[in-house]
């Protein structure tokens, strides 16, 4: 492999020094300059954690010291190509954040006092080992729970835990986008869109994803490529994100309007006659559409292409523009970029519409409808399933799925929900339903979640949570409430391996941990990780192979066998073993790739990082067809159909929570949903770096609404949501419609006194009271400033918590929580102050009660559809409905 300088550098500069010179090479320090101090160095690969896109990244080390310098883009890296987004170089402030764990800790006082001591590992993996295998001994089998908020890895813990025997696998998926992947998934057969932007001649993003989406580096790029190629770019945002900002069109769409108005783009495009016809009559189930729009009669695409107008007739522009408050010209204009896309329409939806509304997943079905209709699924240019482009390789032994159902994870009133009932996992949780053991894992619901003091209601009670393990490189506000607190590597300090549908190829990733391959390099044993990373932190795949032995030390339980060698029968599994068998077994075309260079394929993994598996991946569908029941897209969804929701059954619009009808007087739509690009959800508060970029979450708000409520910048504002409130400061622009406001919800770290370790740049002192079903949070201090090991902390503020005032709004076909929250905006209140939270404990149950009555029932005696997709799927026999269903 040769490094080639990136396409718009001219070919004298490099970004990084040539593959060839990654183990040695010598570089001027820039800021010793204009002394000529010289660094002998090598560069490591390794894959960004600090969001899903899982970009290459080099560390940079300094051979004299073995320490890491700084961290820049892997040029070898498929997807991310050498670029990388500020909280990539950002990943040195986390491995040196002076106040990260670094050992694990026990609880001591009660739970959630805050009080801790230091224990080893050899403690934590008795403790545990001993608590699953009493569990598993005696048929506990769905008290044992991992919970994840980032994974970082493809189905590591998947396999891990079916290797258990158990069911509980829990995701954070359901406060995420399992709208969008469940809208997707009922059409075509895949839960996210892969949009082949660079070669896009239209693309239309209904998320802010060039400037803060989803694979927000490795897409963005792409966007721009395209742009520059003559590309025409639609957004759909309320508010003027730096992505809008960019648009050809930008649509400031009502929040929840975005199905309507799409449906209004499909009619059009029917009606002037520019669908792809001969797609909609080879590839999807156009019959079957037929006999459930006209029942009876014969198969004719002639009076199909009719129904199908028919059907859409009632969604015009004039009803499109009065739903969005979207200007007709606009949507016009809009509707005739996608039109004239040639089959080269690159669409994405992720969070923002799909996340923020009841019924978001028909915003799904509407966009990629659009796709269909216009015959860009498969092309160059077009938007594919992400299987196609995402490439997931098999551990060496593949265990029996197991045979139980949670309903903690998939309870039965939520049918077609494909992913953990998380949002509401605390009302599910009961003395008689209890968890025995919990593990969370870079998760915080405490703070990321709406309805966070359900959470904490639910951490505190040791008769419904047993014990609870709190897996996590950084202080949160959830660990505070942990049992153990277990320190877990960043991506300098683990391996992982990691694939994404970056774009028209297929690719993997190798996260691993530098200081373990400078330790092998330089011929030191290292038995674990933790040997050689800061203090004992740890890696979490090695830690459960090791804690899979202490459940089943003589293998009598029957799991120890799925953690021996493939290369030395009846001993434990190294970390080494592990990769190496999936790199020489499992990973097509790489064996071949790394005998070229005289390497291993592990070698050639720890040398690269990366491995391009597949490339140019177009037309799918003309051998395999689509992963649905038909085999076909299905614009008639038969499963909804069957599954309780006929009216459904086909894209339409779906009446969202915060359409204008459903708001009361005086009432606004609060938009919760954007991110700020160098931000991430909870961790990035150990980042300095970060947070001096960005560390405050003002309330956007247009003029005309700042002035009837009588605000001006600098002001403090309420925001009144069904069950508590904030206070912040607003900040009035023009760049967001009258009737809605928006706050981005990073920011607002807390911590309480005796949480000692929190981070000192990012979250404020607070002092939490509970007054009966009255929980409120008053601030004892700002930020405590000053010089931080690295610098001068120089801003006081650091935002203000939101999410924790939310009502949860789990949709009843997804189970995803509704983020858009409706609210009454005022002036403060008298005694306000910034920062301030309140919650009504008592308002918060009975918003749960209200959402949860939505739901409908199974038809028959299956808990779920069979072919859907679940985490962890289970035996058929599992998915049998007990005799006494819930209702
Ligand atoms: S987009 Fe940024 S945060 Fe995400 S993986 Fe890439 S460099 Fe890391």
């Amino acid at each position: 492999m040769t490094f080639k300088p990136m396409k718009f550098l001219p070919d004298t500069l490099t970004t990084a020094p040539p593959t060839d010179q990654w183990d040695h090479f010598v570089e001027l320090d820039a800021k010793a300059w204009p002394r000529r101090v010289r660094h002998e160095m090598r560069c490591i690969p390794t894959i960004c954690f600090n969001c899903e896109a899982a970009c290459g990244l080099l560390a940079y080390v300094d051979k004299a010291t073995g320490k890491i310098r700084r961290f820049e883009g892997n040029p070898v890296h498929p997807g991310s190509r050498g670029r990388v987004c500020a909280k990539g170089p950002a990943t040195l402030n986390q491995i040196e954040d002076p106040d990260r764990i670094l050992y694990p800790l026990k609880r001591v006082g009660p739970r959630g006092s805050g009080e801790w001591e230091r224990i080893g590992w050899e403690e934590v993996l008795e403790t545990l080992g001993a608590r699953i295998r009493k569990a598993l001994e005696e048929d506990r089998r769905t008290e044992v729970m991992y919970h994840v908020g980032r994974p970082g890895h493809d189905g590591t813990m998947e396999r891990i835990l079916q290797c258990w025997g158990i069911d509980g696998y829990n995701s954070h998926t359901n406060v995420c986008s399992s709208n969008a992947r469940v809208g997707l998934t009922f059409m075509v057969g895949a839960d996210r869109p892969s949009p082949d932007f660079a070669h896009a001649k239209t693309i239309m993003l209904l998320s802010a994803h060039l400037e803060a989406g989803h694979y927000f580096n490795p897409h963005a790029q792409r966007i721009i490529e395209a742009m520059a190629n003559g590309a025409k770019l639609i957004v759909f945002d309320p508010r003027l994100s730096n992505t809008a900002a960019k648009a050809d069109v930008w649509l400031p769409t009502w929040p929840g309007s975005e199905g309507t108005v799409m449906l209004a783009m499909a009619r059009h495009i029917m009606e002037t006659d520019r669908c792809d016809k001969e797609f909609l009559k080879n590839y999807t189930n156009w019959e079957a559409t037929l006999e459930h729009l006209k029942p009876g009669t014969p198969p004719d695409s002639d009076v199909f292409f009719q129904a199908l107008l028919d059907q859409y007739a009632e969604y015009t522009f004039e009803r499109a523009a009065e739903e969005s408050r979207v200007d007709e010209a606009k949507l016009r204009e809009a509707t005739e970029h996608v039109a004239d896309c040639a089959k080269a329409l690159s669409a994405h939806i992720w969070r923002g519409p799909a996340t923020g509304n009841l019924g978001g997943w028909q915003i799904a079905r509407a966009m990629e409808f659009i796709c269909v209709l216009t015959g860009s699924i498969g092309t160059k240019g077009g938007t594919h399933p992400n299987s196609w482009h995402k490439f997931k390789p098999e551990a060496f032994a593949k265990p029996e799925p197991q045979t139980m159902w949670n309903e903690l994870l998939y309870p039965q009133d939520y049918p077609l929900a494909f992913h953990e009932l998380s949002p509401i996992l605390p009302y599910l949780v009961t003395k008689e339903n209890r968890i025995d053991t919990y593990f969370t894992r870079a998760f915080n619901p405490v703070w990321t979640y709406p309805d966070g003091t359900a959470w904490i209601e639910l951490l505190t009670d040791e008769e419904r949570m047993g014990f609870h393990i709190a897996l996590t490189p950084t202080w949160n506000e959830t660990a505070r409430y942990a049992d153990f607190v277990l320190p877990m590597g960043l991506s300098p300090e683990r391996h992982d391996i990691m694939s994404q549908e970056t774009h028209a190829g297929a690719w993997i990733g190798f996260r691993q941990p530098i200081g373990r391959v400078i330790a092998e390099k330089e011929g030191r044993d290292v038995t674990f990780t933790y040997e050689v990373n800061p203090g004992e932190v740890w890696e979490e795949e090695e830690f459960f192979f090791e804690l899979s032995w202490r459940i089943d030390p003589d293998g009598k339980l029957g799991l120890r066998k799925h953690f021996e060698s493939p290369y030395r029968p009846g001993e434990k599994i190294t970390i080494d073993e592990h990769y190496r068998w999936i790199f020489e077994n499992s990973v097509p075309g790489l064996p071949e790739a790394a005998a070229k260079e005289d390497l291993t394929p592990l070698a050639y993994m720890r040398k690269y990082g990366a491995f391009e598996v597949h490339s140019d991946v177009y037309e799918k569908h003309l051998e395999n067809g689509f992963n649905t029941p038909s085999g076909k897209v299905e614009i008639f969804s038969p499963t909804l159909h069957e599954w309780g929701w006929p009216e459904h059954s086909m894209p339409a619009n779906f009446e969202s929570h915060v359409a204008h009808a459903q708001l009361e007087p005086g009432q606004m739509v609060l938009v919760p949903t954007f991110r700020l690009a160098m931000l991430i959800h909870s961790r990035s508060a150990n980042s300095e770096w970060l947070y001096e970029i960005a560390h405050k979450n003002p309330l956007w708000m247009n003029p005309i609404d700042a002035e009837r409520i009588g605000v001006g910048e600098g002001d403090l504002v309420r925001v009144a949501t069904p069950i508590g409130y904030f206070v912040l400061r607003p900040y009035i622009t023009e760049g967001l419609a009258p009737g809605i406001v928006a706050c981005s919800h990073h920011l607002g770290r807390w911590h309480q006194t005796q949480d000692k370790d929190a981070s000192r740049w990012a979250s404020a002192p607070v002092d939490v009271k509970i007054d009966g079903d009255i929980w409120t949070w008053k601030r004892t201090g700002e930020l405590e400033g000053g010089q931080s090991d690295r610098g001068n902390i120089w801003w006081a503020e650091s935002g203000v918590h939101q999410n924790i005032t939310h009502e949860v709004h789990p949709d009843p076909v997804s189970g995803m929580h509704c983020w858009h929250q409706r609210v009454f905006v005022t002036a403060a209140e008298p005694g306000d102050a910034f920062g301030d939270i309140s919650v009504d404990r008592a308002k918060a149950r009975a918003g749960y009660e209200k959402w949860r009555a939505k739901t409908r029932m199974p038809p028959g005696d299956l808990r779920r559809p069979l072919w859907i997709p679940r985490h962890v799927k289970p035996a058929e026999s599992a998915y049998k409905l007990p005799a006494q269903k819930l209702k």
